[in-house]
């Protein structure tokens, strides 16, 4: 019921919005490259932003790395605290950020929702977690000794996020690091800059009530050109890094040679296996909010159905009958399950992974294609489809962000983890039994190879108390829940000696 003037006008973003943020200061909005963010959702421009120059970020650097020498002596708990009053400030502005999302980027408005609270739970982890940075006591081999780990803060955090959670997947990185101690240089995607501006107002406001020097949260908006420079630095210890495996790709090789650490969350090819012994009913929620959801723009996003040949007939004339139910529009409509694509990029992608499907051999049983109409007028309204493929196909096996559906066959279920493992992505993966042997063996050690497997739930949907990510061409980090937290810290093995003598470890002798 708000409007979006209003939405804008309360998270105070304006009709040209800065290219960088340091907390307290903002940058300028001279000579740099100014870029109009258009909704995919009507076609309309929202407001523009600037990009950062060289010399800005090297200025946001060195703020960043000076309020760093203060934020570590900051105790945990005590910056917990801080995290907890963003998470007050999330709630209070819930509603907006929201819709924001929704409209920025064109996901429905229950997962622009969604996604805040996301945020919101993962400040209600880290305050938990600020008392929870455990150490560890080992028993030392020498008398009078005493040996123990501890973890310190490794500085400042690169976050590179995408454009499909825009903001969930800053706040699971920059509640984590700061309660660790770290500061934050956040560079959002450059398809979705607005809300993160959103986002920073919102904590600039709790850091300063909180006294707390200018630059542990700093935002700077640009293209994949700030993702390099930010990548080469080497006052950068950690880059996080969400995207497409080709990004992932070139981000790695950048940390990786001057041996920087990186936590790369990329780009997922997840399938449920639903055997002979599936709740059919459940698994349709599941394969149909999986493969639609976020229009299919989620790392998520369930991608490939392997069917036991007994139910496949009945399981597809299922999925085509509930298709049919589907309504595409905009997102801000609730009666709406499926919005637009984020660009017209996006739509030719999809549209040419259609044509390759074909010419690869696959059968369409659900039709795609652009929509058109005054409803549709962005152009980047597309419909969900569904195609009878082979796992081998080359378009198969590549990552479309759009919302086709991929549906194959298996006799064996040893063969049908083979087809799910079968893939060069290893994010999310799923099981629909109700039989415990073929549970357990999906689970086990020849079962799925991702980091996600799931039984009876859909491949999308984490919550932030497990960690979240996966193997392979996914790029192997961790984030969120369970210890993720351990990459935001270095580690540090201490031995003290309280005797009187100094015995050498290995029982080694040195007499002088
Ligand atoms: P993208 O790779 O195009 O861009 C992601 C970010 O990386 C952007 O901020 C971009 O500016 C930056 N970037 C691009 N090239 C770079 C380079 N060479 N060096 C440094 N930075 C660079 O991805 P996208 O289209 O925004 O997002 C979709 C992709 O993200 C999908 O592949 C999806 O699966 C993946 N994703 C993964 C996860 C996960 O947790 N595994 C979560 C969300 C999205």
């Amino acid at each position: 019921s708000l409007s979006i003037k209003d939405i804008l006008d309360h998270l105070h973003i304006n009709d040209t919005n800065h290219a960088f943020s340091t907390g307290s200061s903002q940058g300028s909005t001279t000579g740099a490259l100014v870029k109009n963010i258009v909704s995919p959702v009507d076609g309309q421009k929202i407001a523009s932003v600037t990009f950062a120059t060289e010399e800005e970020y090297d200025a946001v650097i060195d703020t960043a790395t000076n309020a760093f020498k203060s934020w570590r002596l900051i105790p945990a708990p005590k910056r917990g605290e801080i995290v907890r009053q963003i998470g007050e400030q999330l709630r209070a502005h819930k509603q907006q950020l929201g819709t924001l999302v929704s409209y920025e980027m064109g996901k429905s408005l229950q997962e622009g929702y969604g996604e805040v609270q996301e945020m919101i739970d993962i400040c209600d982890f880290a305050v938990g977690l600020s008392r929870q940075l455990y150490g560890l006591a080992m028993h030392s081999e020498r008398p009078g000794h005493r040996m123990y780990e501890q973890h310190h803060p490794l500085g400042i955090v690169g976050i590179i996020s995408a454009f499909n959670f825009p903001v969930a997947v800053w706040s699971w990185n920059a509640m984590l690091a700061w309660v660790c101690g770290d500061v934050c240089v956040w560079k959002p995607s450059e398809k979705t800059p607005l809300t993160a501006i959103a986002c920073q107002h919102i904590v600039k406001q709790v850091f300063e009530e909180n006294g707390v020097e200018d630059g542990v949260s700093c935002l700077v908006i640009g293209d994949r050109s700030i993702g390099e420079l930010m990548s080469n630095d080497t006052r950068i210890p950690l880059i996080s890094a969400t995207g497409s495996t080709r990004m992932g790709k070139a981000v790695s090789a950048a940390v990786g040679a001057r041996l920087g650490k990186s936590l790369l969350e990329l780009g997922g090819n997840n399938a449920i296996i639903i055997t002979s012994d599936a709740d059919l009913d459940m698994a349709l929620i599941g394969a149909v909010f999986g493969a639609v959801g976020t229009a299919g723009q989620r790392c998520t996003t369930t991608r490939r159905l392997i069917i036991h040949e007994s139910v496949y007939d009945d399981f597809k004339q299922k999925l085509v009958n509930a298709y049919a139910q589907i309504k595409i529009g905009n997102p801000l409509n609730e009666q709406n399950h499926m919005g637009p694509l984020i660009d017209h990029d996006a739509v030719n992608a999809y549209l040419d992974s259609i044509e390759k499907c074909k010419a690869e051999g696959g059968r369409f049983i659900v039709e795609g294609g652009r929509l058109e109409g005054d409803a549709y007028a962005s152009g980047c309204y597309v419909t969900p489809c569904i195609a009878e493929v082979e796992n081998h196909y080359k378009i198969v096996q590549h990552e479309t962000f759009a919302p086709i559906l991929y549906l194959m066959k298996y006799a064996d279920l040893d063969d049908a983890i083979a087809l799910q493992n079968g893939v060069p992505q290893g994010l999310s993966s799923a099981i629909m039994t109700t039989n415990l042997r073929e549970a357990e063996k999906f689970l086990s050690v020849a079962g799925s190879d991702c980091g996600i497997a799931n039984v009876n739930i859909g491949t999308s949907g984490a919550e932030i108390g497990g960690a979240f990510g996966g193997e392979k061409e996914t790029g192997g980090g961790r984030e969120s829940g369970s210890d993720a937290w351990k990459i935001y810290m270095r580690r540090q093995t201490n031995t003290i000696n309280y005797s009187e003598t100094l015995p050498l470890a290995q029982g080694i002798k040195f007499n002088l």
